[in-house]
């Protein structure tokens, strides 16, 4: 299909996108914000809207044991699953209306968009839309996708449960009709070997594109991480004027030279070109013990280490070990860090990179390199093994919050590159 095709085809399909997102707003606004709850009421919003525009558009539509609905252009080949076009439906509390469903809604236009170019794909072009990524809800991560993918671990469907509600998973799967004896047999509805390719598109959760000016990025990998939720440092309460600073056991202190420590490790990171980045999200020492006039004996605090590689990790976490048994033996503390829990990066598909490259390249867009420190379903699927890729669009304002905000003009350019991708890849 020609370039000027496809970016004239999105455009005539933009009315589509604007009144699936004005619906979606209109239906799920809880006065703040958005809230779409995962295996609940706004979350089936998305799922009905996005089945009714699949059906209007003429797609087929089916269901898997754990409620991902997939909205198909049938290829030429029907063997296995073709190309995978996800994102997730749900949403944090009194969120935007993008996060997530932007990804559903450029899926629709971009199929939309072959459709009505009367190009019929090689392979099977599915828009799935995904349940329950968002762990508000179930305290639990990427519950459609890992299902899909025979992933969930089955105690997890009567172990989480849901925050609002107090009911199971599994409760909750059971009044959408989903096929819970299927997820408990850990049945797999799609096997990543089948799967040509994964693409999703979602808005940047961070200030880069916008502090750069760069409406749309290809995504080189998603973040892991190496986490200590509830990290203490314990000293020995004391006299603050009494006590000399030989027979102090100041948890403060310890805990500032433990986290000066940990970013020299982000120092030496950033100077040698590598990905990482540091946060102590929660520090504080116990309000009913703690004054003025005493030396800190105890302070709580969290770490949060993020690295799209895995060996930038690996020596984090030593350090996170390492820095600690020197700085409790040089100023007489314990650190009590465990347990230290690791996620793995997901790294995505160099090939496909560099063809959205290509077709930015293209289409005109001005596009950037750009790693992702949010989780995304597209993680599930690169670590399946599948070829994955994403692309984000600018968002002003982050997400998890009301201001959330996309421009309909960069939605375009994102979806345009989206349409040429398909036409390229099934
Ligand atoms: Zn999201």
């Amino acid at each position: 299909m020609p370039i000027a095709g496809i970016a004239a085809a999105v455009d005539a399909s933009l009315p589509l996108a604007e009144r699936l997102f004005a619906e979606l707003r209109a239906k799920t606004h809880d006065g703040v914000g958005i809230t779409r709850q995962s295996y609940g009421a706004g979350e089936q919003v998305g799922f009905d809207l996005a089945a009714a525009a699949a059906r209007d558009l003429g797609l087929e539509t089916k269901t898997d044991y754990a409620g991902n609905l997939y909205m198909t252009l049938a290829g030429r080949d029907r063997e296995g699953h073709g190309v995978i076009v996800g994102s997730h439906m749900d949403s944090v509390p009194s969120a935007g209306n993008y996060d997530g469903a932007a990804g559903v809604v450029a899926g629709l236009v971009a199929v939309a968009t072959l459709k009505q170019a009367g190009i019929q794909p090689a392979r099977d072009i599915s828009v799935m839309a995904i349940r329950g990524e968002e762990d508000d809800w179930f305290g639990i991560t990427h519950i459609g996708s890992r299902a899909a993918l025979g992933l969930l671990p089955p105690a997890e469907l009567d172990s989480a449960k849901r925050v609002d509600t107090g009911r199971t998973l599994a409760e909750h799967m059971q009044d959408l009709g989903c096929d819970v004896a299927a997820l408990r047999a850990t049945k797999r509805f799609l096997d990543p070997k089948r799967i040509a390719a994964y693409f999703e598109l979602h808005i940047e959760q961070g200030p880069v594109l916008e502090h750069d000016r760069i409406p749309v990025g290809v995504v080189t990998g998603i973040r892991g991480n190496v986490r200590s939720h509830k990290a203490r440092c314990i000293g020995a309460y004391a006299h603050s004027g009494a006590v000399p600073r030989r027979m102090r056991h100041d948890a403060v202190l310890a805990t500032v030279d433990y986290a000066a420590a940990l970013e020299s490790e982000w120092d030496r990171v950033e100077a040698a070109g590598g990905d990482l980045v540091l946060t102590f999200g929660k520090l504080f020492t116990d309000t009913s013990l703690h004054s003025l006039s005493k030396v800190p004996g105890e302070v709580s605090f969290t770490i949060d280490a993020r690295s799209q590689d895995t060996r930038v990790l690996d020596r984090m976490e030593a350090r996170i070990r390492s820095e600690a048994d020197r700085i409790a033996e040089a100023r007489g503390v314990t650190f009590a860090l465990e347990p230290i829990l690791r996620v793995k990066p997901a790294i995505m598909d160099a090939d496909l990179q560099r063809r959205l490259h290509a077709g930015c390249g293209e289409l005109g867009i001005k596009t950037m390199a750009i790693p992702s420190g949010a989780g995304h379903d597209a993680a599930d699927f690169a670590n399946a093994g599948v070829r994955t890729a994403m692309i984000f669009v600018r968002n002003p304002n982050g997400s998890h919050n009301p201001a959330e905000h996309m421009e309909m003009a960069d939605f375009a350019l994102g979806t345009r590159l989206l349409a040429w991708a398909l036409a390229e890849t099934a």
